[in-house]
């Protein structure tokens, strides 16, 4: 079973590394061809921006909007949770998303790379201990909508995790930490389907 990261901008090779520490075979996608190889995909964090334009110019938005759509798991943190939002505040002019996720979320949210911060996050869906989050240049979610699920809040009650059937995404990067329970949950739901 492999498990696709999308390689196109950003931090893909800390997700990738993950993935293969949680013994998950990875392979990095640029191409259209290479997307039906995968039973999950990961959309990391970088610039929704750039990784936008990235996707049309090679041809990969539509054929990763059909996936999504066809119920292929997707996990999105941060640029890559904007990219899974129907609705993206603040964005750049032209700019789109792939959707999914029936959410409004707002980039940089919190402010520059200055305001970047970290803080603890009870999230039941995974279980245990609070999650240690960090938040970079990170979107918030403004809005759910009926179809999707909020799964954690920062102290203020905004919603900084979401998950909708297939689709899963965090504003924050716990692939940076080392606690790696969200990609477990997001591997789980990779061997529900396959
Ligand atoms: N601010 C970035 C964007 O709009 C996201 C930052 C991140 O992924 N760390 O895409």
């Amino acid at each position: 079973m492999k498990v696709g990261v999308l390689a196109l901008q950003g931090d893909f090779r800390e997700h990738a590394h993950v993935l293969r520490t949680l013994g998950a075979d990875v392979v990095h996608v640029r191409r259209a061809e290479e997307l039906p190889e995968v039973a999950g995909l990961v959309i990391p964090g970088g610039e929704s921006s750039v990784m936008d334009k990235l996707a049309r110019t090679f041809g990969l938005a539509g054929p990763l909007r059909d996936a999504i759509r066809s119920g292929l798991p997707v996990y999105g943190t941060c640029a890559g949770l904007i990219m899974l939002a129907d609705t993206v505040l603040d964005a750049i002019a032209g700019q789109e998303s792939l959707g999914g996720l029936d959410v409004a979320v707002r980039r940089n949210a919190f402010g520059s790379q200055n305001h970047s911060f970290e803080t603890d996050l009870d999230i039941p869906a995974i279980g245990g201990e609070p999650m240690h989050a960090v938040f970079i240049r990170a979107p918030i979610v403004e809005s759910v909508g009926p179809n999707a699920m909020a799964l954690a809040t920062i102290a203020d009650g905004r919603c900084v995790a979401v998950e909708q059937g297939n689709l899963l995404g965090t504003s924050f990067h716990p692939e940076v930490t080392g606690d790696y329970r969200f990609h477990e949950y997001f591997l789980g739901k990779v061997a529900a389907r396959a």
